[in-house]
């Protein structure tokens, strides 16, 4: 029976679901298997599957507690009418090079592939007790509207999202603010992104809080974190499935390689590339690409993973990170699963803000992980050059991606595969700069201009954000977001 452990020691043998609902382990590592890989993913009729079944072969072997019909369920409900393309990933050929398009879902960006499911995954967790969980989440932009998406209505959840006031976009603002549902609160605070991402975690962190919630309301709290294997797994399915769509298309013979750039911050996107890897896929290379926190790019040349460095808030801002949480996973298996070893790099990470990997794992994790790292103007540039050579308009985030796909010779026998995070329509304001369009006016006039422009549509969804009636303009101060969190908790 495959059961998941912290990366930082073995004292954990939880189930998938139980590994879901808790998020991270108490010793502050992520959940794992020591079995990954041994059950491989079989790619002999793979063309031949939807998405949709092509989720139910890869979840089943990462998910092996929950049953087909679980699984089946939870897809079906995740991976429907509300993405707007049947491949739900489809891929698009530039030039010699593939870009499969993550964005194809509601709100736009990448992480409703992971975001959509989640929450049905959640509700097969269900607790003796029957308490509801409540989802507690600081946004920056993206991760909030996706979260507030895919639990809206949930059964068994309910979900509160802060964000700083004045700090996101107009769109952004708007795509939360008008979120339908009655299980869903979203509150404006007055200070910046760090300062509500603390807060959170302080309330997280305040154990006599919890137990009230618990009393009071039967709830309890939880995260929707890129580190929950249950925002992991999904993402390893958009791997297979672009294989998948090169085969139909006849563009690779069966068991020939292809190769992955993703653009990163917090390395799950990339990590999940690896786990499909594990389970069989045919990946020579993943290609990390950064922005101008290039903090993973200086790891991978020099083997010494340093945080104490300037924070540079870009164009690109779902990149903008420093501390990488998921490497931890990567780390754990090229370490050959040595838990010691995790613990003890993790500590000097918190201690010192550094650590370093040795030199050995080093070769080992180089001969499959490449990285590199575009600055802002790099990033302009190559929407610019993205769109004057193939007529295609990338997002600030792929461009990170794109830039350093172009930087990397091609080889003719190892198709590349870029991984867009985002619709260029949740930018447009940076896209038309780049692209020497009209940039002023409202972010809607930016999205007209874009369209009339590339002769390309806006998403629906966020065109008619303009329109939408408001729910939720609550702005309250940090010291005040206990009591919105413990409201929104007694709501019937
Ligand atoms: C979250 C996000 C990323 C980075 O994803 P990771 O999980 O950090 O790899 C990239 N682009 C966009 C648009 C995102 O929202």
């Amino acid at each position: 029976m495959t059961t998941f452990h912290s990366t930082r020691s073995t004292v954990d043998a939880l189930t998938s679901k139980q590994a879901i609902r808790k998020g991270i382990a108490d010793d502050g590592g992520l959940f794992i298997t020591d079995t990954l890989g041994e059950q491989q993913v079989n790619i002999d009729h793979i063309e031949k599957l939807s998405y949709q079944e092509i989720a139910l072969q890869v979840l089943r072997v990462l998910l092996p507690d929950f049953t087909d019909e679980e699984l089946t369920t939870c897809i079906s409900r995740a991976y429907g009418d509300q993405w707007d393309d049947e491949n739900i990933t489809p891929l698009h050929q530039i030039g010699d090079d593939y870009v499969m398009e993550l964005f194809h879902g509601p709100t736009s960006a990448f992480k409703d592939v992971a975001l959509q499911i989640l929450p049905q995954f959640m509700a097969h967790t269900k607790s003796e007790n029957n308490e509801t969980v409540m989802i507690l989440t600081a946004t920056s932009g993206d991760t909030g509207k996706a979260a507030l998406a895919g639990f809206a209505n949930a059964d068994g959840t309910k979900i509160t999202v802060f964000y700083p006031e004045g700090k996101v976009s107009q769109v952004q603002e708007l795509q939360m603010s008008t979120q339908q549902g009655d299980n869903v609160q979203v509150c404006a605070v007055r200070g910046n992104f760090d300062d509500a991402q603390s807060a959170v975690k302080s309330i997280f962190a305040d154990t006599e809080f919890a137990q009230n919630l618990r009393k009071n309301s039967n709830v309890v709290l939880s995260s929707a974190n890129s580190i929950n294997v249950g925002r992991l797994v999904p993402q390893v399915v958009y791997y297979f499935a672009a294989y998948a769509q090169l085969l139909r298309s006849q563009k690779i013979t069966r068991g020939q390689e292809v190769e992955f750039v993703v653009p990163t911050g917090n390395f799950g996107d990339v990590l999940a590339g690896y786990y499909a890897k594990l389970l069989g896929l045919p990946v020579k290379h993943l290609i990390v690409a950064s922005d101008k926190n290039n903090v993973l790019f200086d790891f991978f040349n020099t083997g010494t993973y340093n945080r104490k460095r300037p924070f540079f808030q870009t164009i690109s801002p779902s990149m903008d990170i420093l501390i990488s949480s998921n490497l931890e996973r990567m780390l754990y298996y090229m370490s050959d699963k040595d838990t010691r070893l995790i613990q003890i790099l993790m500590n000097d990470l918190q201690q010192w803000g550094a650590y370093e990997v040795p030199d050995v794992m080093m070769a080992r994790i180089r001969a499959l992980f490449a990285c590199g790292w575009a600055d802002e103007d790099q990033v302009r540039q190559s929407i610019k050059d993205c769109w004057d050579e193939y007529q295609y308009v990338i997002d600030p985030h792929t461009a990170c991606g794109y830039y350093v796909m172009k930087q990397i010779p091609s080889d003719p026998n190892t198709p590349r595969i870029l991984l867009s995070t985002a619709s260029p329509y949740k930018f447009p304001r940076v896209v038309n700069e780049a692209l020497g369009f009209d940039a002023q006016g409202t972010d809607f006039e930016c999205m007209d201009e874009l369209s009339k422009n590339t002769n390309t549509t806006a998403p629906s969804a966020l065109r008619d954000l303009e329109n939408a009636a408001i729910r939720f303009s609550k702005v309250c101060d940090i010291e005040n977001m206990e009591h919105i969190v413990e409201q929104a908790a007694s709501k019937a």
